[in-house]
C-alpha cells in the first residue's frame, strides 16, 4: 500500500509552510505516496465560560471553514506535488488533537510539520508540535 504523509499547515503562518515543502516533495518523491493537508480552524469554545455563548459564534463556522479551505488551496498549490495525490482537510477545534485524530483515521506513515513560529524562536518546539511528537504513533519530522 502506499505511504500516507500528513502535513498540518498553520494557515496564519505563511513562513512555516516555506520550510517544509521542499521535505514534503522529496517524501512524496520516494513512492506513490498520498500527502493529506489538515489545516485546524481553533475553536474558541471556551469564550462560551466567559458568557458569549458557544450559539453566537457557531452560524459562522461553515462559513469560516469555506474560508480556510480557500486558504489552504492557495497554501497547496505552492508545493510541487501531483494533484491527484493531494487531500485537503479543513476542521475546527483544537489543532494538536485534529492531527492526531487524523493520522490515526487515515493510518499515516509520517506527520511532517515545523517546529515553531519564527517569531517565537525562543522555544525549540510550538505547543502543537510538541503535543503531536510525543503523543504521535507513526514517524514525525520536525522540520527546523
Ligand atoms: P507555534 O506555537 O510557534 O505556532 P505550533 O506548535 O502551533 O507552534 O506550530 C507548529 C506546527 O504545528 C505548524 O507548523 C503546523 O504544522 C502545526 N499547526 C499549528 N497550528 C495549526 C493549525 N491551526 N492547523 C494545522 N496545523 C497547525
Amino acid at each position: 500500500m502506499s505511504k500516507k504523509i500528513l502535513v498540518p499547515i498553520d494557515i496564519s503562518e505563511s513562513e512555516l509552510t516555506q520550510q517544509v515543502i521542499p521535505h514534503v516533495e522529496g517524501y512524496a518523491k520516494q513512492d506513490d505516496a498520498t500527502i493529506h493537508f489538515l489545516a485546524v480552524i481553533p475553536d474558541y469554545t471556551y469564550f462560551a465560560a466567559y458568557g458569549l455563548g458557544y450559539a453566537s459564534i457557531a452560524p459562522d463556522a461553515k462559513e469560516r471553514e469555506a474560508a480556510a479551505m480557500e486558504s489552504l488551496s492557495k497554501i497547496v498549490a505552492k508545493f510541487n506535488l501531483p494533484e491527484d495525490r493531494i487531500e485537503k482537510h479543513v476542521l475546527s477545534g483544537s489543532p494538536k488533537d485534529h492531527i492526531l485524530q487524523l493520522a490515526d483515521d487515515i493510518d499515516a506513515d509520517v506527520i511532517i510539520l515545523a517546529s515553531h513560529r519564527p517569531s517565537m524562536s525562543t522555544y525549540l518546539l510550538g505547543s502543537n508540535a510538541a503535543a503531536v511528537v510525543r503523543h504521535a504513533k507513526c514517524s514525525v519530522l520536525v522540520v527546523r
